[in-house]
Order: C-alpha cells, then sequence, then structure tokens
C-alpha cells in the first residue's frame, strides 16, 4: 500500500505569489472604516430648502428670518437635541396600568427625551409663532419653515404640535363667532385653553388631542358611538373643577375612542353625538380637580391614582392600552374609555364635522410640511454620503447612475416642497384676511399679489390644494425615503442608534402619513367633493384665474411656451373631466385627479421660480418636472441632449451651484 505523501507540492501558477500579506487582515479595529458623512444645516446646505425661503419670503423679511432659521439648523442636529431623539425612540411610552400596592394606576409614562422635545418645540414657537402674528400673512410660512427643520429631529411631537395648532385656530374661531352666544364661564374657559396652547412657556403651555376615530371608522365618522349628554347638575361628591380650577362642562361624554395619540395632552378636541343622533364637536379638559376628601384617602371618581401633586385625576377617561406601532413609537397613541368625561359643546349639535374640520385643515398642513422635512433629512443624507463613500474607485458624486437617480428624486422634492409651502402660504393669507384688523388687509393683499392670487379666491384655493398636498407629499416622502435608505446600501437599512443617519427610522414614521389625518383615498374623496360641490364652479375659476396670471405670462416668452401649452392641456382636460363627469364617476379615479391638479402646482410654482429669479438650476427642474407629464403632452422628455450634459446638470440639481457644488469641487 502506497504511502500517504507529507508534503503538497506547489502549483506552478503560485510559484509568483508573494508568501505575506503587506497589510495586516481586517479586524474589527483594522482596515477600511467609511469616514461618516458630514450632516450640514439644511437652512444652508438645502438648495430647494433654500429655493422656497427666498420664493416666499419678500427680501426684507428675509434678513430678520435668517438669524433665528440658521440657529435653528443647527440646533436640530446638535448632539444634544439628537441625543434626546434617541433616547424617545429607545424608551417608547408605556402605561403603568397598577401601583407598586395593586391600585389601578392608568399612569402614562413617557420618556424623558420625548418631554424634553416637547418643551424645546414650544420654547421655539412651532405653534405660537403663527399666533403671535409677528410677521402678519407671512407668519404661517416662518413658523413651517422653521417645522421644516424641527420635523426630523423631532421624535414625533410635532404630532401633538400640529393637533394643537389645530385646536388653537379651532377655538379662537368659536371665541370670534358672533352667530353663536357664549356665556361668560365658555368664554372664560376657551380663552384660557387658547393662551395655554399658544404659549411659549413649557411650564404654561398645553397640547391637545384629537378624538375622531372609533372602532367603526376614521374615514367616516357618521357611526361614531361616543355619546355626549347634556347634565349640567353634577351628581353628589363629583369634581366640577378642571385642574386649572376652571369650571368643567355641562356635557357628559360616554364611550370608546380607538386611536388617541396625544394622551400626555391636557385637552381634547372629540366628536359624539347628541341624544337626538346629532354629531357634534365637544372641548374637554384632560384632568380635573380630585373632590375631597384628598388623598390619600379618596379613590378618585374613576377609580385611578391620583397625581399626589396637584390632586387631579384623568377626566373620566381610562388608558385602555397603548397602541403597537411601525414607527412614530415615541408618540403615545392609545385607546380611550370615556366614562362621564366632562365637556363643553362646540358651537351647536350636529355641526361636529364642519367644526372639527378647522382643526383638519391645519393638522393637514402639518402632516405636509412633516412629510418634506422628513423627506429632506433624508435627501441632506444621501447627498452627504456622496462625497464620502467610494464604488470602484469613484465617490458617488462621480458615479452619473447613482446622481441621476438622486436628481429625480430631487426633482419630485422640489415641486413637492412648492406645493406644500404654497398651501402654507395661502394659509397665512386667508387667516390674516379674516382677522379684519387694521393692517392685516394689507398684509395679506401683498403677500397675495406675491403668490399671483387675489384674497378672495386664496380660500378656494386652500381648500382645494391642502388635501392634495396632504395627500401627495405623504406618498412622496414614503417612496422618497425608501429611495433615500438604498442610496446609503445595506447601512440605509438599519436602525442606526445614532438618529442623525436613521433613515429607516425616518421611513418608518413617514409610512403614518398617508393614513392618519385622511388617507390618501380619503383626501382624493374630499377633492371630488371640492371640485362638485356648491363652491365647485368658484374653486376652479380661482384655479383659472391663478393660471391666467402665471402660466398666461408664459405664453409670450419663447423659452416657456412649450411648458405653458402642456400645463393649460393638462388643466384643461381635468376641467373638462369634472365637468362630464359625476361626483361617483370622479371618484373612482380620485386619485389620478389629486396627481393631476398636484402635478400642475408644482409646474407653476417650479417654473415661477425660475422665470422669476433667473435661477438657471431652477430652470432645469422646472424642465423636469413638466417633462414628465409633457410626454403625454407631446413635450420631449429627453431634449437630445449628450448624456454628459445631463450628467452635470444632475450634479447641479443636487447640490446647487452654491456652497455645496463648490465645496466638492474644491475637494475633487
Ligand atoms: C399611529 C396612528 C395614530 C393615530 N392617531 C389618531 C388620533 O390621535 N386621533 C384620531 O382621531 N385618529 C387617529 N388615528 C386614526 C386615523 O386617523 C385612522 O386610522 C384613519 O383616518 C383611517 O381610519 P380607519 O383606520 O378607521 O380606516 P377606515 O376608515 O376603515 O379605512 C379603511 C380603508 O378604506 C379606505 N376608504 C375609506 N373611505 C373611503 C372613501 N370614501 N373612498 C375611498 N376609500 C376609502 C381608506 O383609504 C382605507 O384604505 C391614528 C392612526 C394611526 C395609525
Amino acid at each position: 500500500m502506497a504511502k500517504p505523501s507529507t508534503s503538497t507540492s506547489i502549483p506552478a501558477w503560485l510559484k509568483d505569489e508573494p508568501t505575506t500579506h503587506p497589510t495586516p487582515p481586517s479586524s474589527s479595529r483594522d482596515g477600511f472604516f467609511q469616514p461618516p458623512p458630514k450632516l450640514q444645516n439644511s437652512f444652508h446646505e438645502d438648495e430647494a430648502y433654500k429655493r422656497v425661503f427666498s420664493f416666499y419670503i419678500p427680501p426684507p423679511l428675509q434678513t430678520d428670518l435668517t438669524p433665528d432659521l440658521s440657529r435653528f439648523g443647527d440646533l436640530v442636529l446638535a448632539p444634544t437635541t439628537l441625543a434626546q431623539t434617541a433616547s424617545a425612540e429607545l424608551h417608547p411610552p408605556y402605561l403603568r396600568a397598577f401601583d407598586t400596592w395593586g391600585r389601578p394606576s392608568n399612569t402614562l409614562v413617557t420618556s424623558e427625551g420625548w418631554r424634553k422635545l416637547q418643551d424645546l418645540g414650544i420654547r421655539e414657537g412651532i405653534v405660537a409663532i403663527a399666533y403671535e402674528n409677528q410677521y402678519g400673512a407671512y407668519s404661517r410660512l416662518y413658523q413651517f419653515l422653521k417645522y421644516h427643520l424641527w420635523a426630523p429631529s423631532s421624535a414625533g411631537v410635532t404630532c401633538p404640535s400640529g393637533m394643537t395648532d389645530g385646536a388653537a385656530r379651532l377655538l379662537a374661531t368659536q371665541l370670534a363667532r358672533v352667530d353663536i352666544q357664549l356665556d361668560e364661564t365658555e368664554r372664560k374657559v376657551f380663552e384660557a385653553a387658547y393662551t395655554h396652547l399658544t404659549s411659549r412657556d413649557p411650564k404654561e403651555s398645553w397640547t391637545s388631542g384629537q378624538w375622531m376615530t372609533e372602532r367603526q371608522g376614521g374615514s367616516d365618522v357618521r357611526n361614531t358611538e361616543t355619546q355626549a349628554t347634556f347634565s349640567p347638575s353634577f351628581a353628589q361628591g363629583a369634581s366640577t373643577l378642571d385642574a386649572d380650577g376652571l369650571p368643567l362642562g355641562a356635557w357628559s361624554v360616554s364611550g370608546f375612542k380607538w386611536f388617541s395619540s396625544a394622551t400626555d395632552s391636557q385637552m381634547t378636541i372629540l366628536l359624539a353625538k347628541t341624544p337626538s343622533g346629532a354629531l357634534s364637536a365637544y372641548f374637554a379638559p384632560m384632568r380635573r380637580r380630585i373632590p375631597s376628601p384628598p388623598f390619600p384617602h379618596a379613590t378618585g371618581t374613576a377609580g385611578l391614582e391620583p397625581d399626589s401633586q396637584t390632586e387631579t385625576e384623568l377626566n373620566g377617561i381610562t388608558i385602555q392600552r397603548l397602541k403597537s406601532k411601525l414607527g412614530t413609537r415615541p408618540v403615545p397613541t392609545a385607546e380611550l374609555v370615556l366614562s362621564d368625561t366632562r365637556a363643553y359643546l362646540l358651537g351647536a349639535p350636529g355641526q361636529g364635522v364642519k367644526i372639527i374640520s378647522t382643526l383638519l385643515n391645519i393638522t393637514r398642513i402639518h402632516n405636509s410640511i412633516q412629510a418634506m422635512g422628513s423627506w429632506g433629512r433624508g435627501l441632506a443624507i444621501s447627498r452627504a454620503f456622496t462625497l464620502v463613500r467610494k464604488v470602484r474607485g469613484r465617490l458617488l458624486v462621480d458615479v452619473p447612475g447613482h446622481m441621476r437617480t438622486l436628481a429625480g428624486e430631487s426633482v419630485e422634492f422640489r415641486g413637492m416642497l412648492h406645493l406644500a409651502f404654497f398651501c402654507v402660504a395661502l394659509l397665512g393669507v386667508t387667516e390674516t384676511t379674516a382677522l379684519s384688523t387694521q393692517g392685516s388687509a394689507t398684509s395679506a393683499a401683498v403677500a397675495a399679489e406675491q403668490l399671483c392670487v387675489d384674497t378672495d379666491s386664496a380660500p378656494y384655493l386652500l381648500r382645494l390644494l391642502t388635501p392634495i398636498s396632504k395627500a401627495l407629499t405623504a406618498r412622496a416622502a414614503i417612496a422618497g425615503l425608501a429611495e433615500c435608505m438604498e442610496s446609503l446600501g445595506g447601512v440605509g437599512y438599519l436602525e442606526n442608534e445614532d438618529p442623525e443617519f436613521n433613515i429607516a427610522r425616518l421611513y418608518r414614521d413617514a409610512n403614518v402619513l398617508s393614513i392618519w389625518e385622511g388617507t390618501t383615498n380619503v383626501m382624493a374623496d374630499d377633492v371630488v367633493r371640492v371640485l362638485k360641490g356648491r363652491n365647485g364652479g368658484q374653486v376652479v375659476e380661482a384655479v383659472k384665474a391663478w393660471l391666467d396670471k402665471t402660466v398666461g405670462a408664459w405664453e409670450s416668452m419663447e423659452e416657456w411656451r412649450a411648458q405653458a401649452a402642456v400645463v393649460r392641456i393638462v388643466w384643461e382636460e381635468i376641467v373638462e373631466k369634472v365637468r362630464r363627469s359625476s361626483a361617483d364617476e370622479l371618484k373612482v379615479r380620485g386619485r389620478d385627479l389629486v396627481g393631476g391638479i398636484g402635478w400642475i402646482v408644482g409646474a407653476v410654482l417650479l417654473g415661477e421660480d425660475a422665470r422669476r429669479y433667473g435661477d438657471e438650476v431652477a430652470g432645469e427642474v422646472a424642465k423636469r418636472w413638466v417633462a414628465r407629464r409633457g410626454v403625454e403632452g407631446g413635450l420631449e422628455e429627453d431634449e437630445g441632449r449628450d448624456w454628459r450634459v445631463d450628467a452635470s446638470w444632475d450634479r447641479r440639481i443636487v447640490f446647487g451651484d452654491g456652497e455645496g457644488v463648490g465645496r466638492e469641487r474644491a475637494r475633487l
């Protein structure tokens, strides 16, 4: 039997190989480490944001607002702020059902990060700016320009901010009504709540909930099962005062609310039915004073653990459980049982939907800017990554295929950002016009003229475009953030603890934006109702007048004529479709309608931006936006340009012509 060989003969092809490696192998500590991208202050870095700032804010005001927005742009990225974002994400709220001794507790516990971020937003005036009204019709723009920077770092405290803003506007509207007579107590209670909601002092300030959704439906609230009964006399020994010492309302509300996102708030606006079945809106404080005998002997009327410091308890509210969610995990979203919750009726019985729509129109605008702010952060991370990540020996910024994708996303982002901020600007004009104080009319007229609308038609445009913006920005941000994740490769998909680069978190959070405050299809349904409703004719006229003032001027300009023609064609088709179709027929294609009108608004605003300011990159962005739809209208998508020219435009679209590109060029 042959002996096994002990020496292996070296194959010929290995003869010339060195026997050792020039460098040690990679390990957890050695080898390549990706230099982290450097995230910049969006106020200075984001070209889309800068264009919107220049387009909507007149130059003297730009000078006034720049220091605050610039400082805030740094603050939202500061390690101290991001540490709170991380804390809020790592320590989601929970419900302490029982205390140590087994007594029912029903206490909501939120993280320190969440509470500190709430306070930060309040101090920075994320809601208050709109009500301080320092800049007239531009106050809303200032508020939301700030909000846009805040959204991606806020860990979702912007959710209660939106409802707080909506509730403040709703209460202000009720207080200003002349057709209903508020009694002295109601006025006092609503005024006090309004003051809390619009305060910048975290100790004084309130947030508000909004309770509409029940188990049988959030889109359709007609089947609301929560009941309200007029019951001015209180049971013996029952609490009659809220936590502030103001009288509790004469309505007793009982029922079940399936989703409540601001469970830690101090008040809420809710829907309930009167005994006749009239769906009505109510104001309710969250807490009430515990009647004597005081704690520790009292059990509290709802059998809940009293807050020993203030001797208050929830106002007939029991938190059944907190929702387990894909995203927005720091937000305490709960199911609530209401049992003799004391409340005030808002307006008249049966006006519930009408009254709460004031709040919804505000929260839908918040939703739009939340979507854009989050997506903006995702894109900023993607941009920063292109400057540090190499593939096949080249930085991503030099890989045309990668930059083409980012340029496409940037074009989409810019159009959507304009759509959202156009709504914000219209809101500012509409609210300021309604103030009818000295100076407000002038402020509104100046702001409206800048938008090429007149103050009378602004409310019609706002009514049409708010659901369109809500629907489109949410969907675009979800898709856009998925693209941003992919642009970072595998790291983009990770739940990085460092919130600065956690696009996955932004993506998870963004997914709710197309559901709450009304789903995409519900927004489409709403748009059909606007166009086929009582004021449908005026709405169509308002859009037409706006197009005449904007696109109408393009028609005499050689380089803009083709774009103008496509916009006109698409609009005429929409008008024709609306005219010929029944509401039911139109609803089947509701999303197409929303997409078409949103595209028109983006095309007009991007075009106006480029035309007015002569910005070359803005011009290219506008052309690309129009060209996508223009293929249907007869415009060539690709003008037959050399791909290298397109690639250089792609880079300019992504980074702009400003500092970003300069820095990048200097470095390369
Ligand atoms: C995290 C989170 C927090 C929330 N916070 C709150 C809160 O604080 N307060 C509150 O009141 N609600 C809150 N909601 C509830 C939210 O507003 C509702 O879930 C939403 O409005 C949809 O209602 P629904 O779940 O009952 O679904 P449904 O209304 O049953 O809708 C189901 C489907 O039907 C479609 N649909 C409904 N109507 C139409 C129509 N007319 N045309 C075409 N399609 C239609 C919808 O698009 C959807 O796809 C929250 C939800 C989530 C996920």
